[in-house]
């Protein structure tokens, strides 16, 4: 650029000094000396040297051009994005190859055709507001259009435009199309993903709603589990502070845990003095040891030795006196913890009772035995009788013996130890019927029930014999001892067979009458005694009252006898029943645990 400036300036000074020399030599060239001919003329020639540099200079600068024109042809051409050009009317004027392309037509095809042409049907409306809009503004940002193909295939294009006004031949529209198809593609896949997306956010978020509805009805169902709990609580407090049993729980080493009012009313402890000690201080000294026995037992074995059963014992007040109580044990578990509640119920009245009930049960033995021996009174005398006759004529029979001239002192021996054993007989007799009328305390002993037997049958044989009533014993051999007191249980027996004795006197003379006492061990392990008889036996409403108190068929009967030897009996931990049947006799048996 720079030479060819300085050609153009030497062309401009060598043009104005031609001038000016034309100027002052005129124009005719005769008047002009050969000097300045020669001078003019290598003038002329360098000027034309100059000329044909530049002239040179031009035609490399034109070549240049035309190769520029040639380069920017291909890449207009070759270029990656669409360049349309279209005149005022919208017709496409110029177009490179991938305009083509994107609008699926040959690039001569597409000159002279309107690019509305090329647009799909749906957009027209589209593509028309963009055009007029694009005369307004003179530039356009892109815009996003469906196009038409043959095979109805989607394809998009993008245009961005901008009006030229300088063109020499008017108005031309400067149109850049890309190919987005593939972008689109994208889109919608992503768009198709994001709906999904969506959906899925949506349905989890419905889920979440749902689960935290349902959280929600949880907690509300919580909010009234804990109500119904409170008030649970709250009643099972009044219950356990309201109850008269005392209520204790402790855990698996017997440290008390709670205690309940009832407790301190028990033991006369204060709640505080109570929670933290050990179990022990409650028990007996002695006891303490067992109690801890039985805990750990159960504990090892896991078998439960005392829990779900009431048992009596005694319990330590503060005082130093003993309680009797009686006690059950639950047993649960919290957090793998194992615990114990005692239920404690002070049973010093019922124990008070007991022994009233025990004593005024002896009381009425003592009467009834009273009574009994009374009933039995002749039947005694008979049997003292006998021997008292014996002492008379064994006496008489030594008094004879001395009375002779010679005594013989052998025989007189005899007579007198017969005399003697005649006399112990009948102080025995008088003996037992003096133990038996004896006002008593109860006392138990380990007893043989066939000797009891056997006593009480010595009591009652002479007035069988005097009835005419065969009596025999049918005794088991080798029974376990029973634990009881000794005369009550006489007395019972004694009574079920004075009534079979009255029973079978009562029938017309001349039957056989038979009264049997048996004794044995039953399937339950327990002693039975047997009373049996082949007397008038009981009708049906006779057997409903026979055992009430007070009722009799005798004349002179009390009514009470059955009464108070059931009471015995039960007193013994035994049962007194009967099995009877009108004209054919009666069984009257008891039981005794064994000891
Ligand atoms: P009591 O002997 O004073 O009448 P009990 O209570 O001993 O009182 O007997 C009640 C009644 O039971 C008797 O009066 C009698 O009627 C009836 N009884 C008891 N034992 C027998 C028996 N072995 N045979 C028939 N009746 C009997």
């Amino acid at each position: 650029m720079r030479n060819n400036g300085s050609s153009t300036n030497q062309y401009n000074l060598l043009r104005k000094t031609s001038e000016a020399m034309l100027n002052t030599s005129g124009t005719d060239i005769d008047k002009m000396s050969r000097e300045d001919i020669r001078n003019l003329v290598c003038e002329f020639q360098v000027y034309q040297i100059e000329l044909e540099l530049q002239n040179e200079e031009l035609r490399r600068a034109q070549h240049q051009l035309a190769l520029s024109l040639d380069r920017y042809a291909q890449l207009y051409d070759y270029a990656p994005i669409g360049f349309l050009t279209l005149d005022q009317e919208g017709i496409i004027v110029q177009a490179n190859l991938k305009a083509a392309k994107i609008l699926r037509c040959e690039k001569n095809q597409l000159l002279g055709k309107k690019v509305a042409e090329f647009i799909h049907e749906e957009e027209q409306d589209k593509f028309y507001f963009y055009s007029r809009e694009l005369l307004k503004v003179l530039e356009k940002p892109s815009s996003e259009f469906r196009i038409r193909t043959q095979d109805d295939h989607h394809t998009f294009i993008e245009i961005q435009s901008a009006l030229n006004l300088s063109d020499e031949k008017g108005i031309r529209v400067m149109m850049v199309i890309n190919d987005i198809t593939q972008r689109k593609q994208n889109e919608e896949t992503i768009q198709s993903l994001n709906h999904r997306l969506q959906n899925t956010v949506y349905s989890q978020t419905d889920e979440l709603l749902r689960t935290n509805q349902e959280l929600q009805q949880k907690l509300q169902e919580l909010a009234g589990s804990k109500h119904e709990l409170l008030n649970r609580e709250a009643r099972l407090n009044s219950i356990f502070n309201a109850a008269v049993e005392g209520i204790i729980t402790i855990n698996d080493i017997g440290i008390i845990e709670s205690v309940n009012a009832s407790v301190t009313t028990i033991f006369g402890y204060e709640k505080q003095e109570l929670i933290g000690q050990n179990i022990k201080m409650l028990m007996p000294s002695g006891h303490d040891d067992k109690r801890d026995t039985y805990l750990i037992d159960y504990l090892k074995s896991n078998k439960p030795a005392i829990i779900g059963t009431v048992r009596e014992l005694r319990g330590r007040h503060k005082d130093g006196t003993l309680v009797p109580i009686d006690l059950s044990v639950a047993e649960f578990e919290i957090d793998g913890n194992r615990y114990y509640t005692g239920l404690l119920r002070d049973v010093t009245e019922r124990k008070h009772k007991e022994l009233k009930d025990k004593e005024h049960l002896a009381e009425l033995a003592h009467v009834t035995r009273l009574g009994l021996m009374g009933e039995m009174a002749s039947g005694i005398a008979h049997e003292v009788n006998q021997p008292l006759t014996a002492i008379t004529n064994y006496t008489q029979v030594c008094l004879n013996l001395l009375s002779s001239p010679t005594v013989d002192p052998i025989k007189l021996s005899e007579t007198l130890q017969k005399t003697h054993q005649q006399a112990l007989k009948a102080g025995q007799i008088i003996h037992r019927m003096r133990d038996f009328v004896r006002s008593r305390t109860i006392q138990r002993t380990q007893v043989d029930i066939n000797d009891l037997v056997q006593t009480a049958i010595a009591l009652c044989e002479a007035e069988c014999k005097q009835l005419q009533i065969h009596h025999k014993t049918e005794l088991s051999t080798s029974l376990p001892k029973v634990y009881v007191d000794y005369v009550q249980i006489e007395q019972v027996l004694l009574n079920l067979m004075r009534n079979s004795v009255e029973a079978l006197h009562a029938m017309s003379e001349g039957r056989h009458k038979q009264l049997i006492v048996q004794t044995y061990l039953n399937e339950k392990n327990q002693i039975e005694v047997r009373v049996k008889d082949n007397g008038p036996g009981l009708d049906e409403s006779q057997q409903l009252q026979v055992l009430k108190p007070f009722y009799t068929t005798k004349d002179s009967g009390m009514g009470m006898g059955l009464s108070i030897s059931r009471s015995i009996v039960e007193a013994h931990n035994g049962l007194l029943r009967f099995n009877s049947k009108k004209n054919k006799g009666s069984t009257f048996y008891f039981t005794l645990p064994v000891l």
